[in-house]
């Protein structure tokens, strides 16, 4: 068993996925405590730049080139992970737990009868033993599980929950031959299809000026887009807004919308139920502003304001002249 620690990298039309870094962060924390490597595996076709970006994150990217893979395809990526795990099994693969991961990371543990756990939002190991923290209960509480075996874990991460890592050196550039045979895969690329309504992702911004119920009218969401403007960031919503179509679905934060980790998270008229909290807790500096004063947003953010955030707002934007 090698103990270094292998992520799989994540790309989609040339860009990699922010959660590839997010992995690569963990890759080295762990490999710091398996006195192992952090290494990362990239699959793709002309995609050598690509990898080439990654190599400050970790000591070696390997890249596995071919045009079978330029667009992800379960049956070739399990075949090009195998082969590399075959010849030198890393302690852990990390895979995020994305749309691509969830279905790569299940069949490829059950193919080489590996351990597996999935959707984690902390994992450490001690000693040989891995520690995968996951969230259970409809996010309710949040648990700890030990698992003990001296094959590779595979472990699916769920994106927004490790902080993204400082470059460091690069490490090397590896290209590795692999034989993908695309004729034995039962799947097969057709075309990416777009959802019709496109929307900004609020995963990727900086910063999130969110509303909830406290601000009563659809009509007051202006106040927000102006501010969220002003400030270069994007307008996020509590629950009640989205189910009441004051915005879409796709600015939800929370546990059945976005887990977001913005740099700056003002939260306004929202009270900080636990299913909110869960998609926002890990955001960089959180402002609060409620009228209650025991309002459970409270609890997470680093600044509270006890106001109406109907009065504050406007004052805000007139003092910033916007
Ligand atoms: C399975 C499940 C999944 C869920 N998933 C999510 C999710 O992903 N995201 C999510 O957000 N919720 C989710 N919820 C709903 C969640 O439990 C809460 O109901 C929701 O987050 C409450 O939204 P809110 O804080 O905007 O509204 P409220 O709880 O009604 O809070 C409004 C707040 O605004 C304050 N307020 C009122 N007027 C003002 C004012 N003028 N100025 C300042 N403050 C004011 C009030 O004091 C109050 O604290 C989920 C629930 C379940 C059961």
């Amino acid at each position: 068993m090698d103990p270094d620690v292998l992520f799989l990298a994540e790309h989609f039309e040339g860009k990699l996925a922010p959660s590839t870094l997010e992995l690569a962060a963990k890759a080295r924390e762990l490999a710091a405590s398996s006195s192992g490597a952090p290494r990362g595996i990239l699959l793709g076709h002309d995609a050598g730049a690509l990898a080439d970006s990654l190599t400050p994150y970790a000591s070696e990217i390997v890249l596995v080139d071919d045009p079978a893979l330029a667009e992800y395809a379960p049956g070739p990526y399990e075949q090009v992970l195998r082969a590399t795990m075959d010849r030198t099994p890393p302690r852990v693969l990390l895979v995020a737990h994305s749309a691509v991961g969830y279905d790569f990371a299940p069949a490829l543990a059950g193919a080489m009868d590996l351990p597996l756990v999935t959707n984690c939002v902390d994992v450490r190991l001690e000693g040989s033993t891995l520690v995968a923290t996951r969230r259970l209960l409809n996010e309710k509480v949040q648990g700890e599980f030990e698992i003990a075996s001296d094959r590779t874990y595979v472990v699916t991460l769920r994106p927004g929950t490790v902080k993204p890592p400082e470059p460091h050196p690069p490490g090397r550039l590896t290209r590795s031959e692999v034989a993908v045979d695309a004729g034995a895969a039962r799947e097969r690329f057709l075309r990416i299809e777009r959802p019709q309504v496109q929307d900004i992702d609020i995963g990727q911004a900086d910063v999130i000026v969110a509303a909830g119920r406290g601000i009563k009218k659809k009509e007051n969401l202006a106040l927000f887009e102006t501010l969220a403007k002003r400030l270069g960031g994007v307008v996020g919503a509590s629950r009640p807004l989205t189910d009441l179509e004051w915005l879409p679905k796709t600015r939800q934060v929370g546990q059945s919308g976005k887990t977001v980790r913005p740099k700056l998270y003002l939260a306004c008229g929202i009270s900080g139920a636990m299913q909110h909290v869960a998609g926002m807790k890990d955001s960089g500096f959180i402002v609060a502003i409620n009228t209650d004063p025991s309002a459970p947003i409270f609890e997470v953010a680093h600044v509270g304001v006890q106001a109406n955030v109907l009065e504050i707002l406007p004052a805000l934007l007139k003092e910033i002249g916007a």
